[in-house]
């Protein structure tokens, strides 16, 4: 670990910065050269990321279009109007607000807008898939809310219909959330939209793994059976920039007022406006392309789902096809354990996570490990690389390859997709996703 000293010279903090472009420099080669497949990770397009660096970074404009605290914003208001359009057009909704600053931003401006201190709020366990938004800890212990869990069926990955509908009734939560950070397969908010209707419960979803499969048409259409409002971050399966975004379809201008208030002031002062420009090509290039994206999405996770199993791999549902989003869920326990598998898989040029699996106690030390389709998609790869990259798995820790020989032949499976696909401009020759800004440094 770099250590500073405690009296440094103006060189030797100019030195530091160079380091620091080093650093980064390296990491991003290591990225270049590696699988990347963190189911919540995914590449910028090329004219998203310049405007990540234009001069809307430098600009502040709190407020709504047209109804700013400050003045110079009269190009932020355009953009911005053009990307809550695209927004509504993606989702095919009538309100959105893209200010929150990331999804849990977002998530906590829906706590805000809509539960009050000491309200149970309906949600998933951690060790069933719920991001820790829904912890005391995190988002739900920040607002002072607390959970309702819902009866969990650990064969098939989501909640338990019927044993929800009966807690539901008997204790009337006045804010369901659904939504997972391992979301294997769609929520049945359709199934349960009657007893929503019943309790009077708003339902609440948090789409930030599945937007851009939502938006595909892939996975499920959450605002339209039975969700009011939807959260999410712009960065995952919708592969725009670090950011959130709320959504919905509301019953009242009411619920849009307190939304609105939520985001701002509520949670945000600033809300990130070179991010949110970056948002409005990211949602334009995902009405032009997002069907196919997403389409290839899912199907390569089902692809390398089934190489795994096949070589060995416990892959969970394997009876339900394994998933139909772009993540899947593996035992490791036979291979040494969340922790140490995804370790030894980085050590060999494969990028994943350990992850928390239905019966995990310790956060630490998981049985299981996450796997996404997302990045790996993006740069054009598509079933046939997915089997090789089960050979990988299979290879290091089957059969004891060499980690270093296994990240060789992952750099040799990786060199070949040097183009992003779905989108504008990837193939201008000066683009190079993995650089620091979009272009090389060198
Ligand atoms: C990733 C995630 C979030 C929040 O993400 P940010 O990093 O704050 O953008 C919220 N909810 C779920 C379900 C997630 O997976």
């Amino acid at each position: 670990m770099a250590q500073l000293p405690e009296r440094m010279s103006t060189a030797d903090l100019a030195q530091v910065v160079e380091g620091i472009r080093t650093t980064v420099r390296r990491h991003s080669t290591r990225f270049e050269r590696a699988i990347p497949l963190i189911a919540s990770e995914n590449l910028l397009s090329p004219y998203a990321k310049e405007l990540l660096v234009s001069d809307l970074h430098s600009r502040y404009a709190e407020g709504l279009p047209g109804e700013r605290y400050y003045e110079g914003n009269e190009q932020v208001d355009e953009v911005e109007n053009l990307c809550l359009d695209l927004a509504r057009r993606l989702f095919r909704c009538s309100f959105a607000d893209v200010r929150p600053t990331s999804g849990t931003v977002a998530n906590l401006a829906v706590l805000k807008a809509l539960a009050e201190p000491g309200d149970l709020v309906a949600t998933s366990r951690l060790a069933d898939g719920a991001h820790i938004s829904s912890a005391g800890f995190g988002a739900f212990g920040l607002r002072g809310v607390k959970p309702l869990y819902y009866p969990w069926d650990p064969e098939r990955m989501t909640l338990d219909v019927a044993k929800t509908r009966e807690v539901l009734r008997a204790v009337r939560p006045k804010l369901c959330l659904f939504g997972l950070s391992l979301f294997l397969f769609p929520m049945p908010i359709d199934e349960l939209r009657p007893t929503l209707e019943e309790i009077g419960a708003v339902g609440w979803y948090d789409g930030a793994h599945v937007l851009g499969l939502i938006a595909g048409g892939e996975f499920q259409d959450p605002l339209h059976e039975g969700a009011q409002v939807l959260s999410a971050s712009t960065h995952k399966t919708l592969p725009g920039p670090q950011h959130g975004i709320l959504l919905g379809e509301l019953k009242s201008e009411e619920t849009a007022k307190r939304l609105q208030a939520g985001a701002f002031p509520g949670v945000t002062s600033n809300h990130h406006l070179n991010a949110m420009a970056a948002l409005a090509v990211s949602l334009a290039e995902h009405l032009a392309f997002g069907r196919d994206y997403a389409r290839q999405v899912v199907r390569n996770a089902q692809a390398l789902a089934q190489a795994l199993h096949e070589r060995g791999f416990d892959v969970l549902a394997p009876e339900l096809g394994f998933t139909r989003s772009h993540t899947i869920a593996v035992r490791v326990g036979r291979e040494g354990g969340g922790e140490d598998v995804a370790l030894r898989l980085s050590r060999a040029g494969i990028i994943t996570n350990k992850n928390l699996l239905p019966g995990d106690k310790s956060p630490k030390h998981p049985q299981g490990i996450r796997l996404g389709s997302p990045e790996v998609t993006r740069v054009g790869m598509r079933e046939k690389e997915m089997v090789a990259i089960a050979e990988l798995f299979d290879d290091l820790l089957h059969k004891g390859k060499d980690p270093a020989a296994v990240a060789e032949a992952a750099w040799a499976l990786k060199r070949d997709f040097t183009t992003l696909q779905y989108c504008f401009g990837a193939g201008e020759a000066a683009y190079r996703y993995y650089d620091l800004v979009g272009r090389d440094p060198a």
